[in-house]
């Protein structure tokens, strides 16, 4: 049989299982499930890794459950500014798309980029702007209104704090989501979006559309998509940095990812995860905040979903 690996993430962050409903525990592991089934699904027919990253993390993003696409969180001024960033590690081409607003799915705006635009990183209105030229699925305001989102944003509206400030909300999670994946052929890819963090200033870029800090992939090393407070990981260069601890270290994935989130990222605060795959087809998802959203399945049959530490 040959081989496939796919592992996807929802965010990681002050997520207690004390906080969790029972029904609200089930619709996120239903949701995670759903976007992992479907993703391999891709890859056991033969389809790339590029196109089952991509197809997970739609089905996350048409999910309010996340922070990504539809239930993207509310920025300073009641917007809703998308980020998203994808990455192939057989040719090293990416697509990033920042400060999106009204587009269904970022993620394959960031395909399209990466395949057609001849950039690699657009943002803003020439973003949108492409994005209407590729026929993308639009949508207005209301679509990715939640409610939930909105009463976060309620709470911290209208003071200088965006949502990375634990002590003063503990109920702080991010909601980003994430997937890598190796296909039959032994190729991996990466796959980041979000909504970015409750009341940024309006026209914050976070770390999961830029490549190398909150996305990377490459066959030689890994494929990382990251989650958590952005400003950090920009600064950590943290998907780039694992896969050079793996490049030029020699360290294996579990070691290299493990020294980033648990080592490098702590010394400079910063809180968060991220999913890791290599070419032959191992695994790690490392966090150091209670919890992440996550789960993983591979062409043997094995497979996790898992929110807690
Ligand atoms: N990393 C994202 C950002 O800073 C937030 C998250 O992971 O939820 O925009």
């Amino acid at each position: 049989m040959q081989k496939y690996t796919i592992a996807i993430h929802g965010g990681a962050g002050t997520i207690l299982k004390s906080n969790m409903t029972a029904e609200k525990e089930a619709a996120y592991k239903s949701a995670l499930s759903e976007a992992l089934n479907s993703g391999t699904q891709i890859l056991a027919e033969g389809g790339s890794a590029l196109a089952a990253v991509e197809d997970a993390v739609r089905i996350l993003e048409d999910c309010p459950l996340f922070n990504a696409g539809k239930g993207s969180v509310f920025t300073a001024t009641g917007t809703h500014e998308m980020d998203a960033s994808i990455m192939e590690g057989k040719t090293l081409q990416a697509g990033a798309v920042a400060q999106i607003e009204g587009v269904r799915n970022p993620i394959s705006l960031a395909r399209l980029i990466m395949e057609k635009s001849g950039h690699v990183f657009l943002s803003g209105n020439g973003a949108l702007d492409f994005a209407k030229k590729m026929n993308c699925e639009l949508r207005d305001k209301e679509w990715f209104y939640d409610e939930f989102r909105y009463q976060q944003w309620q709470k911290i509206k209208g003071t200088d704090s965006f949502q990375l400030d634990h002590a003063a909300n503990k109920d702080h999670k991010f909601g980003t989501v994430g997937a890598v994946a190796m296909d039959v052929n032994g190729n991996i890819a990466a796959a980041t979006s979000t909504g970015g963090m409750t009341n940024k200033r309006f026209g914050r870029v976070g770390d999961s559309p830029m490549i190398g800090a909150g996305t990377y992939a490459n066959n030689a090393t890994c494929a990382v998509s990251c989650t958590g407070s952005g400003e950090y990981f920009i600064r950590g260069v943290v998907a780039y940095d694992v896969s050079c601890l793996m490049e030029y270290k020699g360290l294996s994935l579990e070691a290299a990812c493990n020294e980033v989130v648990h080592s490098r990222l702590l010394k400079i605060k910063g809180d968060g995860g991220l999913i890791a795959v290599d070419a032959l087809g191992n695994i790690a998802l490392p966090f150091n905040t209670e919890g992440m959203y996550r789960g993983w399945k591979k062409s043997d049959g094995t497979e996790l979903i898992a929110i807690y530490g």
